[in-house]
């Protein structure tokens, strides 16, 4: 589409999953939307990834479910295995149910259906610059468009889906917004794509993707083995940020050496990227301008899952978008509660993961080992923690616990401690302030409990 005019209702940057599904609720509200991303149309949709998404969003948000190409398989749950593989915790609910996408033709049809729905202009191969006010409101983006030009696109809203490394976040000028995350605060990968087309080797498990816990083999992550179809699968690991370099080593001697089997093997795609694994920024929204995605932090801490948030985001931020313009107002206030939607609806809970996932890393296999063996958490478990946050165990269970935890009574009362602050934190998340002007005070209750869980995690490693 060539450029036609510079104004608009809302511009969204980047047509990932949660731009693309941006762009579509804001023109299916009737909004005069652009979109624009820096890759050329056909590459949309093509990002280094596992590639598994729930059904649940598709569902929530009344859109189709991948089919036909965009399908590589349907999957029936999620398996968890200790370090020493002896154990493994089988997860089969709704939640846990899905699919294996193919990336690129699951991107092109999201980005399809936001065209066909009204977006007015989509611009690729222009890239965001900087972000341009209106006195101290968000008023539109500079551009680099695909023949070199500069300039400026104007907005009403600004819709940032441009990805974790974000250039408009860390270029925005309000301190309210965090322009930068913490190395501890995210994992780096590396996977591949692998075919058999000699088939001499068959994917196991072809309905369940795999999570292996493994403190030595892929510290402070895990590595995953996802099936395609009978004869291709996506494996990889994620690892502490401090192994940037070394991660492709680290996959090739304990991922690649442990799963492929054969020599005769196709790779169809390779390569790394950085996972956020912590809670939502603190606020997604400033005056004029709405996060979505990797962008916001919007990941799941426990398995880095961002495809289902990011489209919920973009969905909830169109919604926000149309109120505000609807009342002429772009301010803080009136987009806050586009806050209030993704910190109850998936925030609280990836809240109480994150601290989940900090006690996790601080484990060594022994302790893994250990906890998974005795099941001090059951399946069940697990998937309460994944719905609600927390959990609620009964007296009785826990004495039983107890009993069974005897020789490690210190896990066992890190990981009761843990459950309490859990609860602590989804409770403050489920009760973020309706109102921009109660948020610093919230955001010290927040801290607190945050604290804590350091605290214990140091002492946990100061133990050891
Ligand atoms: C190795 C790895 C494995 C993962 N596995 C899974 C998984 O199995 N399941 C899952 O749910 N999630 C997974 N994730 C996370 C998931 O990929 C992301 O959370 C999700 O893609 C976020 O979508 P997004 O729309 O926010 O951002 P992105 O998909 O990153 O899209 C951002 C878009 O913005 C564009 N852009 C960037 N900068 C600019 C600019 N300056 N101007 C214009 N356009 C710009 C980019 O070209 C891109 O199209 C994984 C992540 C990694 C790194």
């Amino acid at each position: 589409m060539e450029l036609s005019e510079n104004t608009f209702d809302v511009i969204v940057v980047g047509a990932g999953t949660g731009g693309a599904i941006a762009a579509r609720f804001a023109a299916e509200n009737g909004l005069e939307v652009c979109l624009i991303d820096r890759k050329e149309r056909n590459k949309i949709g093509n990002k280094i990834c596992g590639d598994a998404v729930g059904k649940e969003v598709f569902d929530i948000l009344n859109i189709d479910h991948p089919s036909g190409k965009e399908l590589s398989c349907t999957i029936k749950g999620v398996k968890l295995y200790s370090p020493d593989r002896t154990k493994c915790i089988t997860m089969i609910d709704p939640r846990q149910t899905g699919y294996v996408v193919n990336r690129v033709e699951f991107g092109q049809r999201l980005l399809n259906d936001a065209i066909n729905a009204g977006v007015k202009q989509f611009l690729d191969e222009t890239m965001a610059l900087d972000l341009i006010y209106d006195n101290d409101i968000v008023n539109g983006v500079t551009v680099k468009l695909k023949d070199g030009t500069k300039i400026d696109l104007k907005s009403k809203i600004l819709i940032d889906a441009s990805g974790l490394y974000s250039p408009l976040k860390k270029k925005i000028k309000f301190d309210i917004i965090e322009k930068d995350f913490s190395k501890d605060d995210a994992i780096i990968c590396y996977r591949e794509i692998i075919d058999f087309p000699a088939k001499d080797q068959e994917i196991q498990d072809l309905e369940y993707i795999s999570i292996i816990l493994d403190q030595e083999k892929a510290p402070g992550g895990y590595i995953w083995y996802f099936p395609r179809n009978k004869y291709s699968f996506n494996i990889g690991l994620g690892v502490f940020m401090d192994y940037k370099g070394k991660v492709k080593e680290l996959y090739k001697e304990n991922v690649f050496k442990e799963y492929v089997k054969t020599s005769n093997i196709e790779i169809h795609s390779s390569g790394g990227g950085v996972c956020p694994v912590r809670r939502p920024i603190w606020t997604c929204v400033a005056n004029g301008i709405i996060f979505v995605g990797d962008s916001a932090l919007q990941v799941n801490p426990l398995h880095g899952g961002g495809i289902d948030p990011s489209m919920r985001a973009g969905f909830f931020a169109a919604n926000t978008a149309a109120g505000a313009i609807q009342s002429g107002d772009y301010s803080i206030d009136k987009l806050w509660d586009y806050n209030v939607k993704i910190m109850t609806n998936f925030g609280a809970e990836f809240a109480a993961l994150d601290l989940l996932r900090r006690v996790l890393q601080s484990l060594n296999n022994s302790d893994l080992n250990f906890g998974l063996g005795k099941e001090l958490l059951t399946a069940s478990e697990i998937l309460q923690i994944a719905e609600t946050g927390g959990i609620t165990l009964s007296l009785w269970n826990m004495a039983f616990k107890a009993f069974k935890g005897i020789s490690r009574p210190k896990l066992l009362l890190d990981l009761n401690y843990l459950r309490i602050r859990m609860s602590e934190i989804y409770a403050l998340y489920e009760n973020f302030p309706r109102n921009y002007n109660q948020f610093e005070e919230w955001k010290k209750k927040v801290q607190v409990v945050y604290d804590k869980i350091h605290k214990m995690i140091i002492e946990v490693k100061n133990n050891k």
